[in-house]
């Protein structure tokens, strides 16, 4: 019998810009307990620096829409691409509404452009758009009376039967085990990078709703689709590796080799860039090339990069001066819980949204600036399908309790053993998703 049982209406796994805006959807006569693993602010959403894509205007939604397909090397869900760029305007319109500052002139948007985007249609706040979408996400679900936060609080298991969800076992801020009964859960647990020692991401992502959705034969779609980000700060130090936005190819940074030449073009789709950086890295020698951003104007570069200025200025580079040293690290999961444009999972009752999902939305690899805006779309999707249902039967909730009762806490301790099985049954499943890929 575990230490505590709590009830709920909605659990949300997962604290960034895909739990925040489901839990916003909620009407207030419904209760949402939004748990996660660290503090709040703890998430990849808030290090989101190059800004989040939207549809400027009809004429653009062609040549958006094949920018997404080419980029996901035409692999792509066509509807979800088409749901996610039709969206965007009314997303983007509901952000504004709650006040995110994105970047103006005149009383107009600014729109900025990244590699493989025919066009500029990328809204940003400096480069801290992730900071400032997700800040804003945070304060309102904290200024809600149905929502309840609890951080420092992390998903275990589900609890779950015959392929119906009726919420969650959790390792609690002390410790202890819980049991969260929920009519409806949403993972929303991002992505994989702490799995990896180079990686942009924080080092508690680990794909733990993966792994618990494998053990309980929820359908895996394109766990192999890993995206690497081109350009990181080159670092020996151990931990987070700090990205150096592709808005600044977009505005005009060039990559060079050890003898200071350009070698491929900078704007194209994420892998060819990288993979021109591999090899270039190969023929150089170094473990680095380097990223030169003297052909932006320097007040351009105050003025639209001054995390990135501040960064690296305390990493011993002043990017007005000199170029950078830069590498490839492993930055976004393309691949996830599988999930239709509701974001529903194979199993009943259990949705999933943002990173951790999959509706094949990036195909196999995914244009800049898509992701906040797809872990935005389908959130919505996802809250909005919840509240479409009937409520659940007593019979629901009289199983719920039973199976909570039933929950041995200590086959769940050391919660910290039980992860890092959790991490290496992920990486497993991935190396042979990819096996399988190679031999088709
Ligand atoms: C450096 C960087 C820059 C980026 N720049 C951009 C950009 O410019 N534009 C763009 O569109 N995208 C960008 N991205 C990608 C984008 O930020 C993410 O894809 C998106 O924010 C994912 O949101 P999410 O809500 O799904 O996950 P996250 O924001 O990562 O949130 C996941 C949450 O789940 C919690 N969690 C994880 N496991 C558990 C568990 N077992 N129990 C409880 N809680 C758990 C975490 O603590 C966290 O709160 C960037 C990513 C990085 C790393």
């Amino acid at each position: 019998m575990p230490n505590q049982s709590i009830q709920t209406d909605i659990l949300i796994v997962g604290s960034g810009a895909a739990g925040l805006f489901a839990a916003l959807q909620i009407p207030a006569e419904k209760h949402v307990l939004l748990i996660t693993k660290k503090e709040a602010e703890q998430s990849d959403s808030f290090l989101a620096q190059g800004g989040i894509c939207v549809l400027r205007d009809l004429s653009d939604y062609e040549s958006y829409y094949q920018d997404t397909l080419k980029a996901g090397h035409y692999e792509n869900n066509p509807a979800a691409v088409h749901t996610m760029i039709a969206s965007s305007r009314t997303i983007i319109n509901q952000l504004l509404t709650l006040g995110v500052p994105f970047a103006q002139e005149n009383g107009t948007l600014c729109y900025t452009r990244e590699g493989a985007h025919s066009a500029p249609r990328i809204l940003y706040h400096q480069d801290q758009t992730g900071k400032a979408i997700t800040s804003c996400l945070l304060e309102q679900a904290k200024q809600r009376s149905n929502i309840t936060i609890l951080e420092h609080t992390t998903l275990l298991d589900l609890l779950c039967q015959q392929n119906c969800c009726y919420g969650g076992i959790v390792q609690q801020a002390d410790d202890t085990i819980a049991t969260i009964l929920a009519a409806n859960t949403i993972l929303a647990t991002g992505g994989i990078g702490g799995l990896y020692s180079h990686s942009t991401n924080f080092a508690h992502l680990t794909g733990d709703s993966l792994a618990i959705a494998q053990r309980h034969q929820v359908a895996l779609k394109n766990i192999d689709y890993i995206q690497i980000h081109p350009t990181t700060l080159y670092s020996q130090k151990p931990g987070r590796r700090f990205l150096i936005s592709e808005s600044v190819r977009g505005e005009g940074a060039v990559l060079l080799n050890a003898a200071g030449e350009r070698f491929t073009d900078e704007l194209q789709p994420r892998d060819v860039v990288t993979q021109a950086i591999y090899q270039q890295m190969e023929l150089d020698c170094k473990p680095y090339v380097h990223l030169s951003l003297l052909p932006i104007k320097k007040e351009t570069i105050l003025q639209h990069f001054p995390t990135i200025y501040q960064h690296c200025l305390e990493e011993g580079y002043d990017i007005t001066k000199e170029p950078i040293p830069i590498v490839p690290a492993q930055h976004y999961f393309m691949g996830g819980i599988q999930i239709d444009l509701e974001g529903r999972t194979s199993m009943q009752h259990l949705y999933a949204v943002g990173e951790t999902a999959c509706n094949g939305v990036h195909g196999a690899n995914r244009l800049a600036s898509n992701s906040l805006l797809e872990s935005l779309v389908f959130a919505q999707r996802a809250a909005l399908d919840i509240l479409a249902q009937n409520e659940p039967s007593a019979l629901f909730w009289q199983t719920a309790v039973q199976l909570a009762a039933n929950v041995q806490p200590n086959r769940y301790l050391p919660a910290q053993a039980l992860q890092q099985t959790y991490q290496q049954q992920v990486l497993e499943a991935i190396q042979l998703e990819k096996g399988k890929h190679q031999h088709e």
